[in-house]
């Protein structure tokens, strides 16, 4: 009998498991994956896909009032059928899950649709039976965070968020990072009366300031309503179903949901690692090396598991460079996590590379802020006022970019392309000598010649 069922055994079917055991297979090894839940993860059941799909919906009675300005007599009010949206998604989250176990069958990866565990370095408990790998790699994700204050019981998280049976009429979005404005934006452009409440002075710390506060205030201009430096004291459930929120300033109002997207936490609760030996960190998330490997020779682990970065990408290159390590026969990968680019699809969408402006004063004295505001042509005729904000951080003595930020429409996108040049290190020098194309709102990126002055 063969010492061990399988080469590699994978612990979730999310991003970086499904990318480390398809790679891992297609380098010739015999490899297993135990998903409990659904296959694809976070990112395609909960996370960046359906996620991404309710943005598109949420942009569509902005689109009907844009139209009219050039022309098109649209007979409103446009109806919306919450229900023909979350059909429509679901079938195409049906549709992606068999996709992703298509793409590991047709490795020969096998597929174990169980919770499984680790009891010890080298053997796992799979349902009811137990399985020897010659490594094992946790790629288990990451879960919402639960607020603590009385009456926390009656709020949701992203979780419920993608099957909520009925839209409400009103929600109330505790958080200021990612989900919670992606979803601000969605539940707002639903037609939803949407309050975001936030513990800080700003939203979305860690991002450049100047797009923080413009964000902030086209959300305002959206129709959003934010509670700065607001937290909950509690919530109270009517028996008509009415929530009563009561703030930390003793403001008190009824809403229909509470949301709560205050962050998310490495899946380890119960998988057995304490008791195999690996070591976790404060947070619960699994430490490892350059590689990805544990204290334990033979367990790996990528993804939200590991606490660096909770995105899908990161995921991905993460568990491409585990299969590669131990299966490629060369030397050990590492993932190199400078220059990550990533969106927020909040309203405007904001697209960033790089250092913030903050960061890159903290490490230089002679810092060039390039900036630019301004109507995004389309809006000329809509009527529309949001408006576009666009910076670039340049070191001012080797002329490097040093960060790339924007909020604005497709943000994403455009940042993608520019997440390029700076993994180049184009120098500011390049983009000036890039010529632009026009007419789009990128161009404005290679046209900036005047740093802002600083006051
Ligand atoms: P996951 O994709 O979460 O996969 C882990 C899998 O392990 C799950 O399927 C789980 O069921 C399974 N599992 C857990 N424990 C066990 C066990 N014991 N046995 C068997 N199976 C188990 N990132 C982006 O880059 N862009 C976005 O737009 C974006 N949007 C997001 C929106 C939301 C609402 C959320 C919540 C996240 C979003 N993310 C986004 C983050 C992204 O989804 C995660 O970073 C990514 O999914 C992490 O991949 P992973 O492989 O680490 O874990
Ligand atoms: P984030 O870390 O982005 O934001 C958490 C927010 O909750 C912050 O504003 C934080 O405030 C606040 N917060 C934390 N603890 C508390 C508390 N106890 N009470 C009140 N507020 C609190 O987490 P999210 O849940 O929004 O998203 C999780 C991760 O998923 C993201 O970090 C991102 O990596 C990934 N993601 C990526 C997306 C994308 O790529 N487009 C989309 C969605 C998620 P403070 O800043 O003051 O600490």
């Amino acid at each position: 009998m063969a010492e061990f069922d399988y080469d590699l055994f994978v612990i979730g079917a999310g991003s970086g498991g499904v990318r480390a055991a398809r790679i891992s297979a297609s380098l010739g090894a015999k490899v297993a994956v135990a998903e409990e839940r659904f296959m694809g993860g976070t990112c395609v059941n909960v996370g960046c896909v359906p996620k991404k799909l309710f943005v598109y919906g949420s942009h569509y009675p902005r689109e009907f009032e844009d139209a009219r300005g050039f022309g098109w007599e649209v007979p409103g009010p446009a109806k919306f059928n919450w229900q023909t949206l979350l059909e429509n998604k679901n079938r195409e989250i049906e549709r992606l899950n068999g996709i992703y176990r298509n793409l590991l069958e047709s490795n020969q990866v096998t597929i174990y649709d169980s919770r499984a565990t680790v009891i010890d370095a080298h053997t796992l408990r799979v349902g009811d039976r137990k399985i020897r790998a010659r490594n094992v790699l946790v790629a288990t994700g990451s879960r919402a965070l639960r607020p603590h204050f009385p009456g926390a019981e009656h709020t949701i998280t992203s979780l419920e968020a993608f099957y909520l049976q009925e839209l409400p009429k009103r929600a109330v979005i505790i958080g200021g990072g990612y989900i919670a404005v992606e979803f601000a934006g969605i539940f707002n452009g639903l037609g939803v009366h949407t309050t975001l409440a936030y513990r800080g002075d700003c939203i979305l710390r860690g991002f450049d300031d100047d797009i923080r506060t413009h964000v902030a205030e086209e959300m305002q201009k959206s129709g959003i309503h934010i509670l700065f430096e607001t937290d909950f004291e509690s919530i109270e459930k009517r028996d008509d179903g009415v929530l009563i929120v009561r703030t930390s300033h003793g403001e008190e109002f009824e809403t229909d949901l509470v949301f709560s997207a205050i962050g998310r936490e490495p899946n380890t609760e119960g998988l057995g690692l304490e008791e195999a030996g690996v070591h976790l960190d404060a947070r619960g998330g699994i430490t490892v090396d350059d590689h990805f490997r544990t204290n334990v020779e033979s367990i790996f682990a990528v993804g939200d598991v590991i606490n660096r970065y909770q995105l899908t990408p990161v995921a991905l290159a993460e568990g491409m460079a585990v299969a590669r390590t131990l299966f490629a026969g060369g030397e050990a990968q590492t993932v190199n996590y400078d220059h990550i680019a990533t969106a927020v699809f909040c309203e405007p969408n904001i697209g960033t590379v790089g250092l913030t402006e903050a960061a890159a004063r903290k490490q230089s004295d002679h810092v060039q802020i390039f900036r630019s505001t301004f109507r995004p042509m389309k809006n000329t005729l809509s009527g529309n006022e949001s408006r576009t904000i666009m910076k670039l951080v340049v070191d001012e003595q080797t002329d490097r970019v040093l960060g790339v930020h924007m909020a604005g429409p497709d943000a994403g996108e455009i940042i993608q392309g520019l997440a390029v040049a700076l993994k180049a290190g184009a120098t500011k020098s390049v983009f000036d000598a890039t010529i632009g194309i026009h007419p789009t709102a990128a161009e404005e990126f290679v046209t900036m010649r005047t740093p802002v002055t600083q006051a």
